[in-house]
């Protein structure tokens, strides 16, 4: 008889997102898999057993098996971040209120402002500032009930030694905190100044110089491209990420933020594993992307915080059968909050999205953005046990309390890694 290490019994809510370890997708994307009185049970980091009722006759418990009463709360797999740009220097709240005066970010840049002052902390910080900022970071990520997140480089905007420094912070995190890591290389994040008007130049450096050793050193698994217009083009963009997948790095591609420029089209021309903002994407773009089966990550905090009254067509991809994860974009510019469970209410509240449709975004959707959907996602026996237990009598009930933390209790590779 096996023995289970721990297990959450009485659960009234017990959201497992069973099903085919892929991204879900239109009415799939309502599927949540949910359990009322159900229990899980843990063999060490796997999950042995996802049902009703009671403990079946061939698990047993011993001594040393951890209960958890789950009465009255709501179970998920633990919460996926596939978007951020976790590890960065400094913070940027002397813009605030320059934006509620409705002082334009373009000014702000000129001024050295906006990105480049983040590009300036960065650079100066040390490897260890660089580490407990983002440590923080990942601890409140946690207890918002998030078990994986991606952090992409991407502030050193053309100076390589910083790109390496900001992958090198994330991976000593992957390995000394409970949250796993993904790294993403963004070295295609801005133009460098002194490129503006030589950007092919800046381009090739990219490819030649700076890909080849991020490959050889192992540094991310994937390749990100911002494609927006005065950024990287189309051309630009599909150079980037086809010399990174010929390195074996995967692409991700920032995409129709501000303009349709055609980021959604490109990112199913050279098949990305994800597609991320997608506000001002197209109609093709939409067809595309559903046609080749991409991942669109939505952003709904940046949409909120940039108060620009739009937000990407969330009913409408789903419509078209384009899978939908959600992420908060963490970072100090467009989306200074950790609070994931905030992104869910924006993705009712802004996106329409129904509750269903977001815990999948944040759940196996989130995953297969990340390539994991095999073993995170949903609780399924065999899949890492990454579990999150939330005080809250329902899901809808943790959407429509909005701002908040909900997270009673989140459970990591079968270990007990937060408690409110
Ligand atoms: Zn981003």
């Amino acid at each position: 008889m096996i023995k289970a290490s721990l297990v959450i019994e009485n659960i009234d809510n017990l959201i497992t997102l069973r099903g085919e370890n892929k991204p879900r997708c239109g009415k799939e994307q309502s599927r949540i898999g949910l359990i009322q009185g159900g229990l899980v049970a843990l063999d060490g980091d796997k999950i042995l057993y996802v049902g009703e009722g009671k403990l079946p006759s061939t698990i047993g418990t011993g001594e040393d098996t951890v209960f958890i009463d789950a009465r009255g709360k709501l179970v998920t797999p633990g919460l996926v971040e596939p978007h951020t740009h976790l590890v960065h220097g400094g913070s940027r709240e002397h813009e605030f209120k320059l934006k509620l005066q409705g002082v334009d970010y373009l000014d702000i840049l000129a001024a050295g402002g906006g990105i480049y002052s983040t590009v300036e902390a960065t650079r100066k910080a040390s490897h260890e500032e660089l580490y407990q900022q983002a440590k923080k970071s990942l601890d409140r990520m946690l207890a918002y009930g998030v078990t994986t997140v991606e952090a992409k480089s991407g502030y050193g905007i053309g100076d390589f030694a910083t790109e390496i420094k900001q992958m090198e912070v994330a991976r000593d995190l992957n390995e000394s905190h409970p949250i796993d890591l993904v790294s993403t290389f963004m070295g295609a994040h801005a133009v460098p100044r002194e490129y503006l008007d030589r950007s092919d130049d800046f381009v090739d450096i990219i490819i030649n110089k700076m890909l080849p050793l991020v490959a050889e050193k192992r540094l991310a698994v994937f390749n990100d491209v911002f494609c927006e217009e005065g950024v990287f083009t189309i051309d630009q963009s599909r150079r980037i990420l086809q010399a990174g997948q010929a390195l074996g790095l995967r692409a991700k591609l920032h995409a129709d933020e501000i303009v349709p420029l055609g980021g959604a089209e490109l990112a199913a021309e050279v098949g990305c594993i994800s597609a991320e903002h997608l506000m001002a994407i197209s109609e093709q773009g939409i067809k595309d992307l559903a046609q080749k089966g991409v991942v669109a990550v939505l952003l709904p905090g940046t949409s909120f915080n940039l108060q620009k009254g739009r937000a990407a067509p969330a009913r409408k991809m789903i419509q078209a059968g384009l899978p939908i994860a959600l992420s908060t974009d963490y970072n100090p510019g467009s989306c200074p909050s950790e609070n994931l469970q905030f992104m869910m209410s924006l993705g009712s509240l802004l996106l329409k999205m129904t509750p269903d449709e977001v815990i999948t975004a944040v759940t196996i959707n989130a995953a297969a953005a990340l390539g994991l959907e095999e073993e995170k996602g949903s609780l399924e026996v065999g899949k890492r046990a990454d579990i999150a237990i939330f005080d809250v009598p329902n899901l809808e009930y943790m959407l429509y309390h909005f701002g908040v933390n909900h997270t009673d209790t989140v459970i990591k590779d079968g270990k007990i890694v937060y408690q409110k």
